[in-house]
């Protein structure tokens, strides 16, 4: 069977934000997903809660983190552990693949966004390279889209959404046995998945900016 997932999607808990887990899940239901990887700063996603999720709701709730390294960003899914920020991008990379996660690397032409560039990308053999990202440029996406199919590393597509309207505006097509969050990281290690381009509008890239002022403020959006 194939499964829609979001699979990369920050919440409250990210210091920039601006939507709660519920109105991400909300936004996620919505759109049709069958289910989303909630992949917050520096914050991982307890597999507890993410398993009780999965069960009381009818999405299937990916634990995640993106980690901020030295070098830029990695996502872990079905990854718990506390990576201290800024420790190294390949002593990172490690122990997310020593300690059984899927580890992806997120947005890796976007500087601007600390993407980790190629020649790390593929020092770091990750399971899946993000192929798609809503929240930054096309030429960024082609570029790590062709990175993929010239090294064989399987692509997936999440929106990098910090406003619940960005959620699903790219997704993960992957094809698993059973719906189960065990089933999925498996597809993504095996390549059984396709990314669905997407980009956030621009009003919704405001929206997220505005919010985030507030929250500067201390005001909740
Ligand atoms: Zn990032
Ligand atoms: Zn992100």
């Amino acid at each position: 069977m194939q499964l829609k997932l979001d699979l990369h999607v920050h919440t409250w808990a990210s210091r920039d934000g601006v939507s709660s887990l519920e109105e991400v899940l909300r936004a996620a239901s919505r759109k049709g997903l069958d289910g989303i990887a909630i992949t917050d700063h520096d914050q991982p996603f307890p597999m507890q809660l993410a398993e009780k999720l999965s069960r009381e709701t009818e999405l299937l709730v990916v634990p995640g983190v993106e980690i901020t390294t030295r070098q830029g960003h990695l996502i872990a899914l079905g990854f718990e552990e506390l990576v201290k920020p800024m420790c190294d991008a390949l002593a990172a990379g490690d122990l997310i693949k020593s300690a059984g996660g899927v580890l992806v690397v997120p947005h890796p032409f976007d500087k601007y966004s600390h993407g980790v560039g190629e020649e790390l990308a593929v020092e770091l053999e990750p399971h899946a390279v993000e192929v798609c990202n809503a929240s930054t440029w096309r030429r960024y996406n082609r570029r790590a889209a062709e990175l993929s199919r010239s090294r064989g590393i399987p692509g997936i597509a999440g929106s990098d959404a910090h406003h619940w309207r960005g959620v699903g505006r790219a997704y993960t097509v992957v094809e698993v046995e059973e719906p189960s969050i065990e089933e999925v990281l498996k597809a993504i290690r095996r390549g059984r998945v396709r990314a669905v381009e997407g980009y956030l509008p621009i009003s919704v890239s405001i929206l997220t900016l505005a919010c985030r002022v507030l929250r500067a403020w201390g005001r909740r959006p």
